[in-house]
């Protein structure tokens, strides 16, 4: 996700000029223990970024053992993963597993199943209101999961059109914003919505030219 910034800090790494005793410092600094994007032990120190009032140790990740055949590749710093000793998407699922009404520790569970790591449900709730100013659902959760459980919360259904589609419909999210906006507009929208999962004839796009 952040391989985009590498260039541009390696870039920024030819121009810092830092004294040796402020480098050693660096150096000796607790640094990194795992890649936070791929939890490999495999990476090496590589140049050092300039923060603001500050001077931060780069590492390069060596992992070249990713399931898709590539290697992993990416600069971090320690920072990156201080309180998160997780990548980005592991963060972000479970969070959404949360959100669709799982509690702290069954979500660290699924977590674990699916990724064979999971954070302690403390360090999840940290991650909750560290991001519940961008992940805003927070404000609806405890509503949300009043009304369905969390396997009812989003629908889910997987449609044989010409490739395999799914489709996926959040039915919380759905019902709050109509009580929330009273807009009866909404709600043949919701109807339509309740009524892809049963009603949409799966060959229904398998003949002819789509219109
Ligand atoms: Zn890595």
């Amino acid at each position: 996700m952040s391989s985009t910034n590498t260039n541009t800090e390696e870039k920024k790494d030819d121009k810092i000029l830092i004294n040796k005793e402020e480098f050693d410092r660096i150096r000796n600094a607790r640094g990194a223990e795992v890649c936070p994007y791929c939890l490999s032990t495999n990476f090496v120190k590589r140049g050092t970024r300039q923060n603001v009032g500050q001077v931060v140790q780069l590492y390069l990740c060596k992992n070249i053992g990713l399931p898709d055949g590539k290697g992993c590749g990416r600069t971090f710093s320690a920072q990156d993963i201080k309180g998160k000793h997780f990548p980005l998407h592991i963060i972000i699922e479970a969070m959404s597993y949360y959100n669709i009404g799982l509690n702290l520790i069954d979500t660290c569970n699924v977590i674990k199943q699916k990724f064979g790591v999971a954070p302690e449900p403390a360090t999840l709730s940290d991650w909750i209101n560290e991001y519940k100013s961008l992940c805003r659902y927070e404000r609806l959760r405890p509503y949300a999961i009043k009304m369905f459980g969390p396997k009812e919360t989003i629908e889910v259904t997987t449609m044989a059109h010409r490739q395999l589609y799914r489709f996926r419909y959040h039915k919380a999210k759905t019902i709050l914003m109509l009580e929330e906006y009273k807009n009866r507009v909404h709600f043949p929208l919701k109807e339509y919505l309740d009524n892809v999962s049963s009603e949409t004839p799966h060959q229904y796009f398998q003949d002819g030219e789509r219109m």
